[in-house]
């Protein structure tokens, strides 16, 4: 009996529902054949708390603790008093999952569970049967591009680091996410932290580097308990520390807790904040695969790249790249929110069309119409209903004035203002700007100013003219991609939905 303990069905209560389903276990003397297991999150975290019945393939939904009992009862013939969820709705059937293949299956605190299914034997492989530049090869192989955002090509990232002179580099995993909607990545660390450091550990060996660190925001506390234990059974086990599976590698990993602040997610302010100065992004280059942590060679990839390396390894490259599309392969993973019917996490092969996840597998919006898709949370842009069958890849949502992101998706209905989303994107960036540069910390300020006055019906063409113009200044001269991202709010809602400005703009006199 598999019961969700990740933190959306906690917050729903599922640690008593855990707690009543292995006393009821107990109490009807099943205790020889029924194991009641905490797993990762399942992903149909709106509906939580999930329990689902291996192998009978039952989910049950919002289940309480008193429904308990009559889940237990139901394994040998009775009803359960919860809600039965349907395991071959799209919501569920239309996922290829790679990254969250284990999460809601094993428990994300054993690593003998993860072992069980193969986890670390893609280490050991690399180790023992790959030179670095083969384990490289693979991965540029596979066609995999930088889950974080910005898709840069995660081979050739590795090899620039691989390719730095012998001597101290390292690894780090960025687990800052902050996008407002977003939380893939928490999931992947809730659900399945052996799989990141595995992964990370891999490229360690790839590019000749012996320590890794985790970025993670302070926000996330059970996404770092589970750090921890993790790192702890795998040092215990030989996995990591010296000499990993008595060969000469040597790998070690430390988790860094971030203070919250959204600009940390860019790579040279995550290091800075890493070497215990302030989160101030720099320019680049140096880059840091040149110059990066403490000066040193340093590979920078977020959280779900790292989680897709053990299964390239084990697969191999050819594998990987032949999901997805030309561009943009394997998977993609994406926190499926706003007014929409299924809210949760899906994994789904990149080139699937907005219009598949938002109708089919989120099953559109109750009682209304979709208006928008908002993808890339503050960095990226509103999508109209229109452009639906766009697939998802990265050139395709970048053509449209938005971005792949990390992975929020929010969906809008015909009741949102498209401009108040502008300003609550506007809002946030105006609040996370760490204002190192003068058009991001005033340009962000003026704008949200700017559509507050449109909001309040008081602003005139001019005033609209001029967002446009700070729009494109701010995109343009801003220092990290925090600033050079953070009008693309403003711009997609322009560029879509510009009926929604100017009926709200009053007629110069
Ligand atoms: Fe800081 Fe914004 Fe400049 Fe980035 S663009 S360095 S967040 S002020």
């Amino acid at each position: 009996v598999h019961c969700c303990t990740s933190t959306g069905c906690r917050a729903a209560n599922s640690l008593s529902v855990k707690k009543n389903l292995e006393g009821a276990v107990k109490d009807v003397g099943l205790s020889d054949r029924v194991q009641v297991v905490g797993v990762g999150c399942m992903g149909f975290c709106g509906n939580g708390p999930l329990v689902e019945i291996d192998p009978q393939e039952k989910l049950y939904e919002r289940v309480t603790p008193n429904d308990a009992a009559s889940i237990i009862e139901a394994i040998n013939g009775g009803i359960a008093t919860a809600p039965e969820g349907d395991l071959k709705h799209p919501f569920f059937a239309r996922q290829l999952r790679i990254v969250r293949e284990n999460s809601g299956k094993i428990d994300p605190e054993s690593i003998d569970e993860y072992i069980a299914v193969g986890g670390y034997q893609p280490l050991y492989k690399v180790i023992h049967d790959m030179t670095p530049a083969e384990v490289v090869d693979e991965i540029t192989r596979s066609g995999l591009r930088g889950r974080g955002g910005a898709g840069y090509p995660t081979g050739l990232k590795w090899a620039t680091v691989a390719k730095m002179p012998p001597g101290q580099k390292y690894i780090v995993c960025n687990g800052d996410e902050g996008d407002p909607g977003a939380f893939m990545d928490r999931s992947v660390l809730e659900s399945d932290p052996h799989k990141v450091l595995e992964g990370m550990a891999i490229a360690g060996y790839a590019v000749g580097a012996s320590e890794g660190y985790i970025y993670v925001r302070a926000e996330y506390p059970l996404a770092i308990e589970r750090l921890e234990t993790a790192i702890k059974q795998a040092k215990k086990l030989g996995i990591l520390g010296s000499q990993i599976f008595y060969s000469a590698f040597d790998f070690k990993i430390n988790i860094r807790i971030g203070a919250g602040a959204f600009v940390c997610g860019e790579e040279t302010a995550l290091i800075s904040s890493i070497e215990g100065g302030r989160g101030n992004p720099r320019p680049r280059p140096p880059y840091p695969a040149q110059e990066g942590l403490w000066g040193c060679p340093t590979l920078i990839n977020n959280v779900e790249t790292f989680a897709n390396i053990a299964a390239i390894v084990r697969e191999g490259g050819d594998w990987y790249a032949s999901i997805g599309t030309e561009k943009s392969k394997g998977t993609k993973v994406f926190a499926l929110t706003g007014k929409i019917r299924n809210n949760g996490l899906i994994e789904v092969p990149m080139g699937i069309t907005l219009r598949e996840i938002v109708a089919e597998m989120g099953g559109g919006i109750p009682d209304g119409e979709v208006k928008a898709v908002q993808t890339g949370g503050p960095s990226g842009g509103c999508i109209p209903a229109s452009l639906l069958d766009t697939p998802v890849d990265y050139e395709s949502l970048s053509n449209l004035g938005s971005m792949m992101g990390s992975g929020g998706m929010v969906v809008m209905d015909k009741e949102t203002s498209m401009v108040e989303v502008a300003r609550f994107y506007m809002e946030f960036c105006r609040g996370e700007t760490c204002g190192k540069c003068i058009p991001c910390r005033a340009g962000t300020v003026q704008m949200y100013h700017t559509l507050t006055k449109i909001l309040k019906g008081e602003a005139n063409q001019t005033d609209l003219e001029r967002l446009q113009a700070l729009c494109d200044m701010v995109k343009h001269t801003s220092l990290c991609g925090l600033g050079q991202s953070a009008p693309n709010p403003v711009i997609s809602t322009l560029r879509y939905f510009p009926e929604e400005y100017t009926t709200l703009i009053k007629p110069d006199v």
